[in-house]
């Protein structure tokens, strides 16, 4: 059966993506943009270059202005958000993301292969074979024309996107990855989450120990303040504020049997 991608309208410009392309049975990845002004601010890339185009098409379509202002907004390193970069930067997409990404990306974070599905498409290909039992001629096709980039702009903390009187407030959220970024639009009371938030199924917690969970709890205490309407998380489908509260409980318990 073929699962064909899923673009919701959420709020006026916001849009949130779900059912891209995830090698595992059953896990699709989210995305979404947003649409302010001559801006078109995505976020995350899906997995495979026909999703980017995909989003990348959606976005063009919904915004009709002529010579957009394009950006990419990575919510972290994983191969499964940031594979489908290629039709942005192509278009002229500004790519923001934390710093640790970048590190990531130009390999110079240690010890690399620890982080589970990481950056590097060969790996990404074998990891698809062991695992999700593809044969690797499938694999390499479905990241046919994968090619990464470095950001063009980094941060460690937050950063506020100024967009034609609107704004973007980006976050570092760590737990599932020191990369981990949410993305919020308080105009419209959007979160997009990226991994740090989980719908409807088990937390992926195997990128870390205690430590990162205990940050991960953090992270998500940090959101919990703030004004939400709904989230658009890394996957699963588009939420409530509550699903916060749900991976708190969920991590706590985790660490409690550490
Ligand atoms: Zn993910």
């Amino acid at each position: 059966m073929i699962v064909l991608p899923d673009l919701q309208p959420l709020a006026e410009g916001v849009y949130g993506a779900t059912k891209l392309f995830h090698p595992a049975r059953n896990l699709y990845t989210n995305a979404g943009f947003i649409v302010i002004g001559r801006n078109i601010v995505h976020i995350d890339a899906g997995m495979t270059t026909k999703d980017g185009e995909w989003l990348l098409s959606q976005s063009m379509k919904i915004a009709a202005v002529k010579n957009p202002k394009l950006w990419l907004i990575l919510t972290h390193h994983h191969s499964d958000h940031i594979f489908g970069m290629r039709p942005f930067k192509e278009a002229g997409a500004r790519i923001v993301a934390h710093e640790d990404l970048r590190k990531f990306l130009s390999k110079r974070m240690p010890p690399f292969f620890k982080t589970g599905i990481n950056t590097t498409k060969s790996y990404v290909i074998k990891f698809m074979v062991e695992r999700f039992s593809y044969t690797k001629e499938n694999a390499e096709k479905m990241l046919e024309g994968v090619k990464l980039f470095l950001p063009d702009e980094t941060f460690t903390d937050e950063k506020t996107l100024q967009l034609d009187g609107d704004e973007l407030l980006l976050l570092h959220t760590p737990g599932h990855a020191s990369s981990e970024i949410s993305v919020y639009h308080h105009t419209s009371k959007t979160l997009f989450a990226g991994d740090t938030v989980y719908e409807g199924r088990i937390l992926t917690t195997r990128f870390g120990g205690l430590r990162e969970w205990k940050q991960w709890i953090r992270s998500l205490e940090k959101l919990e303040l703030m004004e939400i309407d709904r989230i658009v998380p890394g996957h699963g489908i588009i939420c409530e504020k509550s699903e916060i509260r749900k991976n708190i409980e969920y991590l706590k318990k985790l660490s409690k049997r550490r």
